[in-house]
């Protein structure tokens, strides 16, 4: 056999992973399947590739080999020398990538079990305030008559004859380079190596069973839409005894009635007439926890103004922390007036500045010197509704505004 280095017969790096060294050798080995490549070279080179896989696959044997070459794991030190079960047994990997059969050894492997999904649909607040939630999870266990062993409780498992118990049987194919073995899973025992006489009457034999479970979810408090929770080990049941996978609850939240959400802030939309936006009023704004909380709009406030009351939005998921909750004005232009309001809104119609509408800047500059121009026009002329009031004008500008207030109210 030639002496080239192991790692340039795989095509790989001597700091390649255990994975690229499989796949390189996987490449390798279809490549030059005496079957499949009929150069006249092409069986040595076989042979070639799994001899150098044999090393490199085996991380004590790689170092040994990187340390003393090809002297240090043909000398000896190695409990058995290469034998076709181990050469070969490479090969039946390929097989089963190929045609897609569980395999010899790895169906006899333990394999972790996969991960099941269920979606939860959560009300608004038990997603921000957290819940404990019953669900019902369809699931593969270990079968509980048999223990997973699959025969009937009581009768015997047998060493399967045909492949004397170890889940492989060797075939022995000849081609014009010679004989080639062949590993693949018994037929008999579809790689087990038992059989059973008496399949187990809850899993017919499988080990395994379907069962309904109820499960309990700790929903925790914050919960975003679109969010999962993970139930770690609570998926199927692995084969051949492998660990369970996971449970990932989805979680869907329903809206609320009227909050909205933006993280872990809440969204409340306040409505407010056009005199309350004007003069400022005290008003009281819902929170989630359920009692109203009060909120000082100041006089002069603009549809759309944000207002944050701190520490009143929903707990973060991970930190704890509490969001805010922003509370946005929405100024109400009435779509309808009493005779009443219709002369009330006319009145302060007249009060305002007759430049309003007019670019701001040309606006400012008229007015430069005039502090608030409604204000001065509306002490000029004299309030008619508020004759019997006192004179001083503030007095008589909020009396307009209220009255209007009240009667949109
Ligand atoms: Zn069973
Ligand atoms: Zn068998």
């Amino acid at each position: 056999m030639a002496q080239t280095d192991y790692y340039e017969v795989l095509g790989v790096n001597r700091q390649d992973s255990e994975e690229e060294i499989r796949r390189a050798f996987r490449k390798k080995a279809m490549e030059y399947h005496p079957d499949r490549n009929k150069e006249p070279d092409a069986e040595e080179k076989f042979k070639e590739i799994n001899e150098a896989y044999q090393v490199l696959s085996d991380s004590s044997k790689r170092a040994q080999y990187d340390r003393f070459g090809r002297a240090g794991v043909n000398g000896g030190g190695f409990d058995r020398p290469f034998d076709g079960f181990d050469v070969f047994g490479g090969f039946g990997d390929i097989f089963d990538s190929f045609f897609g059969e569980a395999g010899g050894r790895r169906s006899r492997a333990p394999q972790r079990g996969s991960d099941l999904q269920q979606r939860v649909t959560l009300e608004f607040e038990d997603a921000a305030f957290g819940i404990e939630r019953e669900i019902d999870v369809s699931r593969v266990e270990i079968c509980h008559q048999c223990s997973g062993a699959g025969n009937e409780p009581g009768t015997p498992i047998n060493t399967c004859e045909t492949c004397g118990g170890n889940g492989q049987v060797r075939r022995t194919q000849r081609s014009v380079f010679g004989q080639f073995a062949q590993v693949a899973t018994c037929p008999a025992c579809q790689g087990k190596g038992s059989t059973i006489e008496n399949p187990c009457g809850g899993c017919r034999g499988a080990g395994m069973e379907r069962r309904n479970r109820k499960t309990v979810v700790n929903i925790p408090a914050g919960i975003q839409d679109g969010m999962q929770v993970r139930l770690t080990g609570e998926g199927n049941v692995g084969a051949n005894g492998g660990p369970p996978g996971n449970l990932y609850i989805q979680v869907e939240v329903r809206p609320h009635r009227v909050f909205e959400r933006d993280d872990y802030d809440l969204l409340y939309v306040l409505p407010l007439n056009l005199a309350e936006a004007a003069l400022g009023v005290e008003k009281l704004v819902p929170t989630l926890e359920g009692e109203d909380t009060s909120l000082k709009i100041p006089g002069g406030t603009q549809h759309g103004s944000e207002f944050r009351i701190r520490g009143k939005g929903i707990k973060h998921v991970q930190n704890g922390r509490k969001g805010d909750l922003r509370v946005y004005a929405d100024v109400q232009v009435p779509k309808k007036l009493s005779s009443s309001q219709r002369k009330l809104l006319e009145e302060l119609a007249r009060s305002f500045d007759p430049s309003f509408g007019q670019h701001e800047a040309e606006r400012d500059q008229e007015s430069a010197s005039v502090e608030d121009p409604a204000h001065q026009r509306l002490d000029a002329e004299g309030d008619p509704w508020d004759e019997d009031e006192t004179g001083d004008s503030s007095v008589k500008e909020k009396g307009i505004f209220d009255r209007i207030k009240d009667v949109l109210s």
